[in-house]
């Protein structure tokens, strides 16, 4: 099944079950706790909370969400990415377990050509809090899995609160079976094993008072019942896409490959598509550029413009480690405004604003590469001369002085730094190097505290406010240059 009609049957499934499609909100939460919108319940959390009454108490979505908690395993595993799109649907004070339970499946085993998603009865398996016979006796009783498919698991796995006062309860999760060519059966269900979680139902029936762990069995923090449960579920169209697609990772869905494709184009290195042993390091630098260009444009198209801090830094991140992956596959060439045109050609006829803000995405991301390459070709200069000279004293061993003002000074990264040093036979000094780190962490404290550095963090704030406010018009804030 294609992505677009994985969306589609998702929507309206819950649609035909009396839920409102909700259009997805900006990657820019209105939460200002939030950094970004990390899953498809943000935009409605007041609702959770009880601070606003929802106009419908039933609701579906597909929300892009983007995740920086992820971004060491974009590429090294088959399903995470910083940027996806969760499917969702919620329900507030409305209908609870038995229907989110029954619904879930029912969506998931109906076949394609009757608008469910067509996944095999018979390879689900499900995972819920250790506690919840409730849903355990759901699942057994509403969808005849039979009762060594369903696990339970303690709280740090399938139990849910915000870390605060509020809404708490248990997670019942949904995974899928790829078959023994991924691994033996048998044995707890394992993340990276044979099978795969593609969806989260999240099942709010208690209150906390926020004052213990919430998370721990037994805890006194939970106060007593919700009055009105409800219902928060997110599902991941890619990992989705990717089973019902039967590829190998989120990288090799439909509306994925295009970008690996080029990117595999634009390096000349080829990709193997393999996974685990027998997988190139090669792959994942692909991967990454291909996921790390997806994410840079849908949040430049948000709004989120690269700086120092905030988001602005994850954008700047993004960006950097795309251009450095292909720089490591030995590519000097521009990659940039290539990889926008694609990402906005591949993925607007699904998400149109992507066309509209066209210009000011590749625009954005190529200036922010153009930076960087300067950054690196610096670095690179500087670099060299502190390796003839560490050589000259007939010393094998970098200064860690060297390694961090490269990447203090000149934004240089230190894998990188590390990297061009061994292939010239040279080690870095780790410890001293994060003794370093450390020290610099206490005097940017120190210096945030006496207002020192509000000068300087003053420019990235007003370049920041220029999007992040409600007046953002978009390519002729980028004109003044502001923000590099
Ligand atoms: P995992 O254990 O694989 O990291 P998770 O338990 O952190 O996933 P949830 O917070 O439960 O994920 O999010 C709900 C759903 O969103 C998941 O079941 C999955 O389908 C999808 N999802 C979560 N994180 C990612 C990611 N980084 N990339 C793609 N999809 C994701
Ligand atoms: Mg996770
Ligand atoms: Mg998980
Ligand atoms: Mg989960």
């Amino acid at each position: 099944m294609r992505s677009q009609q994985i969306r589609t049957n998702f929507l309206e499934f819950f649609k035909a079950r009396d839920h409102r499609v909700r259009p997805s909100a900006s990657l820019i939460p209105q939460d200002p706790t939030l950094l970004l919108t990390v899953a498809g319940m943000v935009p409605f959390k007041p609702y959770f909370l009880g601070e606003a009454t929802p106009e419908h108490k039933r609701v579906t979505s597909v929300q892009k969400v983007a995740r920086t908690n992820d971004i060491e395993n974009v590429g090294r595993t088959t399903r995470h990415l910083t940027f996806f799109e969760m499917l969702g649907n919620f329900s507030f004070g409305d209908y609870f377990k038995r229907e989110a339970i029954a619904w879930a499946w029912e969506l998931s085993t109906t076949p394609a050509d009757k608008g469910g998603l067509g996944f095999d009865p018979e390879r689900i398996w499900a995972t819920v809090y250790e506690d919840d016979d409730e849903a355990f006796g759901f699942w057994r009783d509403e969808t005849g899995i039979p009762e060594q498919r369903i696990q339970r698991r303690d709280a740090k796995d399938n139990f849910w609160s915000t870390g605060g006062s509020g809404p708490c309860g248990p997670c019942t999760e949904i995974f899928y079976d790829r078959g023994p060519e991924h691994g033996a059966e048998g044995g707890p269900i394992v993340d990276e094993s044979r099978f795969l979680e593609f969806w989260n139902l999240v099942l709010m029936q208690f209150e906390t008072d926020g004052t213990g762990n919430p998370e721990m069995k037994g805890s006194d923090a939970i106060v007593g019942p919700l009055p009105a449960p409800s219902i928060d579920t997110g599902s991941g169209l890619e990992r989705v896409a990717m089973l019902l697609q039967d590829v190998p990772t989120v990288f090799d869905t439909d509306e994925f490959k295009p970008m690996v494709d080029l990117a595999v184009d634009l390096t000349g290195v080829g990709y193997t598509g393999r996974f685990g042993e027998g997988s190139p390091e090669s792959d994942t630098w692909i991967r990454v550029i291909a996921e790390h260009a997806r994410a840079t444009a849908f949040l430049i198209s948000d709004g989120v413009l690269p700086s120092n801090e905030g988001r602005g830094y994850v954008l700047r991140r993004l960006v950097r480690r795309a251009v450095n992956s292909a720089r490591k596959l030995g590519t000097d060439a521009s990659i940039m405004t290539p990889m926008m045109e694609q990402v906005i050609d591949t993925m607007s006829p699904a998400w149109p604003d992507l066309k509209t803000q066209a210009q000011l995405i590749t625009k954005i991301a190529q200036a922010e590469e153009d930076t960087f390459s300067k950054t690196l070709s610096t670095g690179l200069v500087k670099l060299g001369d502190a390796m003839d000279a560490t050589k000259e004293r007939g010393d094998t061993t970098l200064d860690a002085e060297t390694a961090f003002t490269l990447h203090d000074t000149y934004g240089f990264p230190v894998d990188l730094t590390i990297e061009i040093a061994e292939e010239q036979g040279l080690t870095l000094d780790r410890d001293a190097f994060a003794e370093h780190m450390e020290a610099q962490r206490h005097r940017a404290r120190a210096a945030t505290k006496s207002g020192r550095d509000a000068a300087a963090t003053d420019v990235y704030k007003r370049a920041a406010g220029a999007v992040e406010g409600v007046d953002f018009t978009g390519y002729d804030h980028f004109e003044g240059d502001s923000w590099i």
